[in-house]
């Protein structure tokens, strides 16, 4: 008998704290595996889906997460498909191939021919010259410049990782963070190289979003897990549970394990970065340019990090055909610093017909140079002093919604 059909028999009692997608997912998936298990799943918050949050009020707008590169997305196109939400795949316009830096007091394009994308030119054609240091981790300004150079560190990377972690390139870990780079450089000598050397495999292209929101997601494996949510109930403490997953944001880890040293430290060393969410709908088209949006390099030092053209990228999530739904990430500050950003930015002066604003508190997790050890060390911990619990979630390897589902697919 193998493991697996093992604990189809044996396994009575399966409890889960955390009710976003990590949570979520591994309930589902776990319903599957285990037909007899009981499952209950805990949730701090009155609502479920974590950072996850879609509105229609009446204009659409995410929150949290929108959306996901398709090449790269094959847990989350799985779990869509199987809890049968196929339909509901929307892929972006032709036009959200265009993308913008805010730089220089300017909006500029980003293409193959573009003025800032030329200067990278002698860079990359010098780049598979660069020497191969060591296998020791550094940080992603620390790796780029020195293949890249400074220019590429700070116009490309800066914006970029500011765009998916709200991040510093001269804090983050390149192998955490970006660890394809990293591994091109391990095994080739260099990008380019392995750019040229890699097999390309046929991969889907483009981006994608569900219809009617990212809630129809969490909607649907609430429908298809099985066992009940209680609300409003957060877990506490480790009881003597046969089995436990902890699908919960790092600072909910944090508080948990607070009386664990060993905990703490690893806890300690996974700082989280706030931002302001400001969701901004307009009746009128008052796009000049259509793209995906905008990155801003934080040389520019703006309090913006950077601006999604909802409207434009997934415009049949639109209510009428003249819109404009803009989506406006900041480090801090609320709506009047949005609005005064997109007039300096866009030349938007109108009023908004809605605006809402999020504040996401400590909710992205920053993984510093050593990451990746200290999760060995600390799943190591886990197996010595909890071995009836596992953990997954966006602390661990990667904050995507692919990573967590990824980690959801795998507990057992
Ligand atoms: C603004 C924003 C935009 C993003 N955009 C993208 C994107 O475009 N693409 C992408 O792939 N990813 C994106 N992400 C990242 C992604 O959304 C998250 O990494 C992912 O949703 C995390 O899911 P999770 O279930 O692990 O954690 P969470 O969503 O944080 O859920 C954890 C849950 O645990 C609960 N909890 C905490 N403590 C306890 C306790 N003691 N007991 C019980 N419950 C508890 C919390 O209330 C919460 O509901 C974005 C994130 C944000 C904030």
């Amino acid at each position: 008998m193998n493991l697996d059909r093992r604990f189809i028999v044996a396994m009575k009692k399966i409890t889960i704290a955390g009710g976003g997608i990590s949570g979520l997912a591994a309930r589902y998936y776990l319903s599957k595996k285990y037909p007899n298990a009981e499952i209950v799943l805990f949730e701090k918050s009155n609502r479920l889906g974590g950072c996850i949050e879609s509105c229609h009020s009446p204009f659409f707008f995410e929150r949290g997460p929108r959306t996901f590169k398709a090449s790269r997305a094959e847990p989350l196109l799985n779990l869509i498909d199987e809890v049968g939400l196929s339909g509901e795949i929307l892929y972006s316009s032709q036009q959200a191939s265009q993308r913008f830096l805010w730089k220089g007091g300017k909006l500029q394009t980003l293409s193959p021919f573009s003025p800032l994308v030329v200067r990278l030119i002698p860079a990359l054609l010098k780049e598979w010259k660069q020497p191969y240091l060591c296998d020791e981790d550094e940080t992603i300004a620390n790796f780029v410049s020195r293949r890249l150079g400074n220019y590429a560190a700070e116009t490309f990377f800066d914006p970029l990782t500011l765009g998916i972690f709200a991040g510093d390139i001269h804090k983050l870990s390149i192998s955490a963070c970006f660890p394809e780079l990293k591994a091109m450089e391990r095994e080739y000598g260099s990008i380019t190289h392995a750019l040229f050397k890699k097999k390309k495999r046929k991969k889907r292209k483009g981006l994608f979003t569900l219809r009617g929101g990212l809630q129809t997601l969490i909607d649907r494996l609430v429908e298809q897990g099985r066992g009940k949510i209680h609300l409003k109930t957060p877990l506490t403490t480790l009881g003597k549970e046969e089995r436990v997953i902890l699908a919960l944001s790092s600072q909910g880890m944090k508080k948990l394990f607070a009386k664990d040293k060993r905990m703490r430290e690893f806890f300690h060393s996974v700082e989280e970065a706030s931002l302001s969410v400001v969701n901004v709908a307009y009746s009128q088209d008052l796009l000049k340019k259509k793209g995906f949006g905008y990155l801003i390099p934080s040389s520019e030092k703006e309090n913006i990090l950077g601006v999604v053209f909802d409207s434009a990228l997934f415009p049949l999530q639109n209510q009428t055909s003249a819109e404009t739904r803009l989506t406006v990430m900041l480090r801090s500050g609320g709506i009047k610093a949005a609005l005064e950003g997109l007039q300096r930015h866009l030349g938007i002066e109108s009023a908004p017909s809605e605006v809402h604003l999020k504040v996401w508190k400590n909710v992205i997790p920053q993984y510093g140079i050593g990451h990746l050890k200290r999760v060995q060390a600390f799943e190591s911990h886990l197996k010595m002093h909890y071995p009836q619990v596992t953990c997954i979630g966006n602390y661990i390897n990667g904050a995507s919604l692919n990573h967590c589902i990824l980690l959801a697919t795998q507990v057992s």
